[in-house]
C-alpha cells in the first residue's frame, strides 16, 4: 500500500461506505458476474467472471487451462468487483449528474478446491445462484465432469460497500433552471424463456 490506510477505507464519499457483512453479501448475493484484478508481473488484468457467494467467499470455476484460474490457485492476492447500476442521476447540469448504484470490493486469495465432494457442492451452488431452481431438472455434473472443471473459492479477507442512492445534487444557483432532473430507474431483467431450436416437443421450462 503507498500509504497508512487500509486498503478497503473508502476515502471519496465516505457516507456512502458500508463495511458489514450483512450488506455486502446482499450486494454479492444480488449479482451474478464479478470482476476479478490481478497482478502478473506488473501488468493489471481484470477479468469478468459468474460467481456464487459461499459464506465469506466466492466460488469462482472455469476451464482447467484458465490462467486467472490457475494464478489464483496458486495464492496469488485478487481484488474482487461486483457492480449493479440501479439509476441514471440526471441534474440539471451535467456537472452534477451521477449514478446510483450498489457496489463491492473485496480483496483476498483463493484456494483450489481439489476434492470432489466439496467440488460438486461448490459447483452445484453456482448453478443455484445463476439459474435457482436449475440443479432440480438438469443433469447433475459427473464425476469427469467435476474434475474437468477448475474451482477456486476465493476468501475475503477485506471487502468494502458503496452505495448511492437518491436523487440529483444540483447547485442551488441552478435550481430555477428549466431542465428536468430526477432520476431514470435501471434494472435487470430476466426475460421470457427462449426454447432451444433442438429442443424435443413437449418440454417445457420449468
Ligand atoms: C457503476 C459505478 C460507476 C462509477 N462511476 C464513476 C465515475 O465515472 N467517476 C468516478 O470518479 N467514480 C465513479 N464511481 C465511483 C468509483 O467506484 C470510486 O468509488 C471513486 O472513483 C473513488 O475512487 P478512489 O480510488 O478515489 O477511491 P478510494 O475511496 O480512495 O478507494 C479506497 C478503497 O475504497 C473502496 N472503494 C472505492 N470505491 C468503491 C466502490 N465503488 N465500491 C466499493 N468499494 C469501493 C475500495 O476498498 C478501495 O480500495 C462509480 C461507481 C460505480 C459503482
Amino acid at each position: 500500500m503507498p500509504n497508512s490506510r487500509k486498503r478497503n477505507t473508502i476515502s471519496r464519499h465516505k457516507d456512502r461506505g458500508h463495511y458489514d457483512e450483512k450488506t455486502i453479501h446482499e450486494i454479492l448475493d444480488s449479482g451474478k458476474i464479478c470482476h476479478v484484478g490481478i497482478t502478473l508481473e506488473g501488468q493489471p488484468f481484470v477479468i469478468p467472471m459468474a460467481y456464487a457467494r459461499q459464506e465469506n467467499a466466492l466460488i469462482l470455476h472455469g476451464a482447467p487451462n484458465s490462467r486467472l484460474l490457475n494464478q489464483l490457485a496458486n495464492g496469488l492476492p485478487a481484488c474482487v468487483t461486483v457492480t449493479h447500476l440501479d439509476g441514471l442521476v440526471l441534474a440539471r447540469s451535467t456537472f452534477h449528474h451521477s449514478l446510483n448504484f450498489r457496489s463491492v470490493v473485496a480483496f483476498g486469495k483463493a484456494r483450489s478446491v481439489d476434492d470432489l465432494q466439496e467440488k460438486h457442492a461448490a459447483l452445484v451452488l453456482l448453478t443455484e445462484h445463476l439459474a435457482p431452481g436449475r440443479t432440480k431438472v438438469a443433469r447433475a455434473a459427473t464425476d469427469a465432469e467435476a474434475k474437468a472443471t477448475s474451482v477456486v473459492r476465493f476468501e475475503i479477507e477485506d471487502a468494502s460497500a458503496k452505495i448511492r442512492t437518491g436523487p440529483p445534487i444540483d447547485s442551488p444557483n441552478d435550481m430555477k433552471l428549466e431542465v428536468w432532473a430526477g432520476i431514470i430507474p435501471v434494472t435487470t431483467l430476466e426475460g421470457e424463456p427462449m426454447p432451444a431450436p433442438d429442443l424435443a416437443a413437449g418440454v417445457v421450462y420449468s
